[in-house]
């Protein structure tokens, strides 16, 4: 799953596995600021975190509907608690 992020300094989107494909370095790949100051450590944890879950919940979900097919999780539902896991 590709998971999409955005600045919230200069308002730009990426890839948030731009952020760790060469190291984390905490900074937005587009303009540069710091997105963590002082956090860096802990920030890539919770971004690598972030794309494992994404990558299990697709696998899981994947797994499920070839075993389950009439069992239907609630995307829309799903969409909403996950905009307000992150904060959005
Ligand atoms: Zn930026």
């Amino acid at each position: 799953m590709d998971v999409g992020a955005w600045c919230g300094h200069c308002g730009e989107s990426f890839r948030l596995a731009e952020l760790v494909d060469d190291g984390f370095s905490g900074r937005c790949p587009r303009c540069g600021c710091d997105l963590a100051p002082g956090y860096g450590p802990v920030a890539s944890g919770a971004v690598h975190e972030v794309l494992a879950a994404a990558t299990a919940l697709e696998s899981a979900a994947a797994r499920l509907h070839d075993v389950a097919p009439r069992l239907h999780i609630d995307a829309r539902k799903l969409n909403a608690d996950l905009a307000d896991a992150l904060g959005e």
